[in-house]
């Protein structure tokens, strides 16, 4: 997620000095959602209209997914270590990690992918590893060393949380069957396709939007909204300090036409873009 960040990040600025000049075909933006991209592959994002399967039914949902965790990492007084995590020591902390992934796994009633927790797995701080050839729910990879440089005392288990998501999303779309399905699937093959994507976009596939959400709104509600999330998703699924959505697409799809989503959307990312250009 880091390496991606700070990839896009650099390509951004190097595109800023040529943002005057004139093309005939579109430029492609590297922080905010390219719409002429998107409409290749419509039914992978969420900002682009999509019918019957709506943001509004995805969000509810994503919202009882993430109660039903939330009391079952209760139950089990997870959240109690999630209160205090940066007092607890880094071995304790992936010592609880092990058990959130298996709650998280039984939550979600799915067969569990494999968990990898190893230094330098990987470049990045975590990903998740997935075959769209053959069932298996794939790999979630955690790279400590690379998550230990970042800031951020939860980013593990924000982390953990997201790319375990993944397999939840990978079990829905090899079902393939209501439009959701077919969303999350087209969403994976679009990760399998070298095509260039920029922040916004990538982070606006419907699997990521989910799984941000998803990891930012468990954690929120148990540490009562007061994790810092930034860099994980894009204001679309990052909360407020009152548990509100910094950027509600459900409620834009509500009141705007859905051709004006995708735009609207760009224009509520500039504070994002700022806090992460700091
Ligand atoms: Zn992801």
């Amino acid at each position: 997620m880091k390496r991606f960040f700070v990839t896009i990040y650099f390509l951004f600025i190097s595109q800023v000095g040529s943002s005057c000049e004139l093309y005939s075909e579109p430029v492609f933006d590297s922080f905010y959602a390219n719409n002429y991209l998107q409409l290749k592959n419509p039914l992978a994002f969420v900002l682009q209209p999509q019918g019957e399967s709506s943001i509004s039914h995805l969000s509810e949902l994503t919202n009882i997914s993430v109660k039903q965790f939330v009391k079952t990492l209760k139950s089990e007084k997870i959240d109690v270590k999630l209160k205090s995590w940066s007092k607890i020591s880094i071995k304790e902390q992936y010592i609880v990690l092990g058990k959130v992934f298996k709650l998280q796994v039984e939550s979600m009633n799915i067969k569990p992918p494999k968990l990898i927790i190893e230094d330098d797995i990987i470049q990045g701080s975590a990903y998740f590893d997935f075959d769209l050839a053959n069932k298996s729910l794939g790999r979630v990879l955690l790279n400590p060393k690379k998550i230990a440089e970042d800031s951020n005392p939860y980013l593990n288990i924000l982390l953990l949380i997201h790319e375990t998501r993944h397999a939840y999303q990978l079990a829905q779309a090899f079902e393939n069957k209501t439009s959701l399905q077919k969303r999350y699937m087209a969403a994976f093959e679009q990760q399998k396709i070298s095509e260039q994507l920029s922040f916004s976009d990538f982070l606006t596939l419907i699997n990521e939007y989910e799984a941000f959400q998803f990891a930012n709104a468990v954690i929120g509600e148990i540490t009562n909204w007061h994790v810092s999330t930034k860099g994980l998703g894009t204001f679309a699924s990052q909360f407020d300090k009152s548990g509100k959505l910094k950027i509600n697409l459900p409620h834009l799809f509500n009141v705007h036409p859905p051709k004006n989503i995708l735009p609207i959307f760009n224009v509520l990312q500039k504070t994002q873009y700022e806090i992460l250009k700091e």
